[in-house]
């Protein structure tokens, strides 16, 4: 019989888990395969991690990795995917704002022969305007910069299949975006379309600046497009100065001079020249220090315990 596993990353969700819980195992009770609910602790310190330990101690089918403190979602859910054992393996949030009662509409997509299939938000509820915003301007961007077309308007509720998980597995890069790797590994994809709901209990745990943070990881790692916008704008710089030069030139030669007055055009450009340079230099070391912190080729994470898996505690270094 063929398994599934269903992935929740989870930090500080302990109103929501008992309700996932019995939400999946209805969803799932009903279909031919067996299933595992694989529960990520990721740093929770609200007895979400108990209530799964004991859960897990109810239902085999519950199994738990606690890592060792909060590692981000990214990582949790690539936690995840390491220990998880299913035919196909789907990542769910917490909060019940992707409703497990679309997991078999993806599962019927799977077992057509499609290898990853991805949720569409149609709608997103309870969320703020300016969330709203900031994801579908990100999406739309992003689809613009990066060769890697990531679908739009999708977050990390999909169901993935066990032949990409494995070559999932292989990409140990530590700034994740794992909706955009999904899609950079190819296979055979499609899209199911849903509602996204609001949150069951609790409040987000990606604030407006995290969601930044993650769009920035994720603008980086896909696409070089930003240093090319950098290369572009200091060659506009340069033609712009090279005008106002022959200008100040000309000027000279003709007669009709104004270097004794012009105080405030040489403030401005200098002001100007040195915002963008700076900016420049800004964007040049957010790539080298990604280019730093990969090359120290720390674990991704470390467990501290893991539940209902027979392998011991071990850490996001092994592939
Ligand atoms: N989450 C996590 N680690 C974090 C932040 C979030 O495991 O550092 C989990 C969270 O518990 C939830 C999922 O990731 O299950 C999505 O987070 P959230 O619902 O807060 O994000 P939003 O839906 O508001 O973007
Ligand atoms: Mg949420």
């Amino acid at each position: 019989m063929k398994t599934v596993s269903v992935i929740v990353p989870f930090l500080n969700e302990r109103e929501n888990l008992p309700v996932l819980y019995e939400r999946v195992a209805a969803a799932l009770d009903r279909e031919p395969e067996a299933w595992e609910l694989v529960l990520v602790d990721d740093g929770s310190t609200d007895g979400s991690a108990e209530w799964a330990e004991q859960q897990a101690a109810r239902d085999p089918r519950v199994k738990l990795i606690q890592l060792s403190r909060n590692f981000g979602h990214q990582i949790a859910i690539t936690a995840g995917m390491d220990y998880s054992r299913g035919d196909a393996v789907v990542i769910i949030d917490a909060d019940l704002q992707d409703p497990p009662e679309v997991i078999p509409e993806l599962l019927a997509r799977w077992r057509e022969g499609h290898e990853v299939v991805y949720a569409v938000r149609k709608s997103r509820e309870g969320e703020t305007w300016l969330k709203k915003f900031l994801a579908a301007s990100f999406y739309r961007i992003f689809h613009k910069m990066s060769r890697v077309k990531v679908p739009m308007d999708t977050g990390d509720f999909r169901l993935v299949d066990r032949r990409v998980i494995e070559a999932l597995r292989n990409v140990r890069e530590l700034h994740r975006f794992m909706r955009g790797l999904t899609c950079w590994v190819g296979f055979r994809q499609c899209a199911v379309y849903y509602e996204r709901a609001s949150r069951h209990a609790g409040v987000t745990k990606y604030p407006v600046w995290k969601s930044i943070n993650l769009a920035w990881d994720g603008l980086t790692s896909f696409s070089g497009a930003p240093l090319r916008w950098v290369t572009g704008i200091g060659l506009i710089f340069s033609l712009a100065g090279l005008l106002f030069a022959l200008r100040v030139v000309m000027g000279h030669l003709l007669g009709w001079s104004d270097t004794v007055r012009g105080w405030t055009s040489l403030m401005a450009v200098v002001l100007v020249l040195g915002g963008v340079q700076l900016m420049c230099m800004g964007l040049l070391g957010q790539y080298i220090s990604r280019i730093f912190e990969e090359s120290k080729k720390r674990p991704l994470y470390f467990v501290r315990s893991v539940i209902g898996f027979p392998s011991a505690a071990d850490s996001g270094a092994e592939r």
